[in-house]
């Protein structure tokens, strides 16, 4: 039965294969195959190769070959960690008064910020909702993202949360990205609420947890771990709550005051996002453990503030993934790709470090060992660049686009 297909041949193909999940990378660890093959079969990778050698020793057996007549350098399809594409409204008055000088804090005590955005949100009908994150991850295909992950966190009631995280279920079938729905109802306290932090957590965890669990809405549980947020002694009873259920759990750690990456390496979550504020002795002990750093520079460009300590991390140890923070507030731009090259450039990263952290390490940053590397039984998610060279990539800081991207073997782009 002809059961295989075949792309290429790619001038250069890079695996990620056999790269370790944690610490420092060079160039030349990279696995690179020229003039190269792909056989796919059901969507996942069987084989790659060299194209020619491929097509002699698979010629019986093939459905389709697809010649590529570019010059094209691919990779595994990049994974967005941490977004908030489900959301509504504009933020860019905050945007304005920060940069006329007022802080993240005192914008959101002036009734900017987040609950801004959960007012607009609030309002938004779930096709509202559904519509701007189809439109958004659209966006982010075309840019080479096969999987993105997405928060809830701008509704901040049982039913509201319950709405965003319907939402992205719902976006999820008429998408051909995966996405990756996180609950994150500890986003901030919504001030209204008739009860205490805790009652509020309580609730949560009460009457939201097990709706979640039988919709299948989302197997992730997230918390903004921060002074103007949720405590860590706060958080804990919330956290081992959903642990008990069975959620896995991740966190905004570290992103003006430190204290969240603790929270993340007691409960054995699966990734630390931000970390801005993390100092030595966070980063020792993140990598000492298995949770992952994951730097939003998105959030630090938005902010003006600085980045996370990504060669520190990786020097001591640690892994690193990279993603957007698409958010209406402090990160608009929702281009991972351009942050990417950007956080390279100042964290002296090397290419490895930046496009591990956008593929493999990321897919491991949302526990997912099905893909992130372009090997036997992985999904066949490529992203494939104009251009002879994968250096070209980040050179280009963003402005060099992917001209093709296939989502399980069939192209979308
Ligand atoms: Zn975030």
């Amino acid at each position: 039965m002809k059961q295989y297909q075949l792309i290429g041949s790619f001038k250069q193909l890079l695996t990620m294969h056999d790269l370790p999940i944690k610490g420092k990378l060079n160039d030349d660890d990279l696995f690179v195959i020229e003039n190269a093959g792909i056989v796919i079969r059901d969507g996942l990778v069987d084989t790659v190769g060299n194209f020619e050698q491929l097509y002699k020793k698979y010629k019986n057996e093939l459905e389709s070959v697809q010649e590529l007549e570019e010059e094209l350098v691919a990779l595994p399809g990049f994974i967005d960690a941490h977004t908030h594409i489900c959301s509504s409204g504009s933020r860019a008055r905050d945007y304005a008064m920060r940069n006329g000088g007022k802080s993240y804090l005192e914008i959101a005590k002036e009734g900017g910020g987040i609950w801004d955005t959960v007012t607009k949100t609030r309002v938004a009908s779930q096709e509202i909702l559904v519509e701007g994150i189809l439109r958004r991850a659209k966006r982010l295909i075309e840019n080479g993202i096969t999987t993105i992950e997405v928060k809830s966190g701008y509704g901040l009631s049982v039913e509201e949360e319950y709405k965003m995280l319907k939402s992205i279920q719902l976006a999820n079938q008429k998408t051909i990205a995966d996405l990756i729905p996180t609950c994150l109802a500890a986003h901030i306290f919504p001030k209204d609420y008739d009860g205490s932090i805790t009652d509020y957590l309580t609730e949560i965890s009460e009457k939201l947890f097990p709706k979640i669990l039988t919709e299948n809405l989302s197997n992730r549980i997230d918390a903004f771990i921060e002074q103007e947020a949720f405590s860590k002694e706060i958080i804990a009873p919330y956290f081992q709550e959903a642990k008990r259920m069975g959620f896995d759990l991740t966190v905004h750690a570290d992103q003006f005051h430190t204290s969240g990456s603790e929270v993340a390496i007691q409960f054995g979550a699966v990734s630390a996002d931000h970390l801005e504020a993390s100092t030595e002795k966070e980063i020792e002990l993140l990598a000492k453990s298995d949770v992952i750093p994951v730097a939003l520079p998105g959030a630090s460009l938005g902010l003006g503030c600085n980045f996370t300590p990504a060669r520190k991390l990786l020097d001591a140890g640690a892994s690193l993934a990279i993603a957007s923070d698409w958010n209406p507030g402090s990160g608009p731009m929702g281009d991972l790709l351009t942050q990417a090259a950007i956080l390279g450039a100042f964290e002296k990263l090397s290419n490895a470090e930046v496009l591990s952290a956008l593929t493999f390490r990321a897919a491991t940053a949302l526990k997912l060992h099905d893909r992130g590397r372009l090997e036997k039984g992985k999904f066949a998610d490529i992203v494939a660049f104009p251009t002879d060279h994968f250096n070209e990539i980040l050179y280009h800081q963003g402005q060099l686009k992917p001209s093709q991207v296939w989502k399980h073997g069939t192209q979308r782009r």
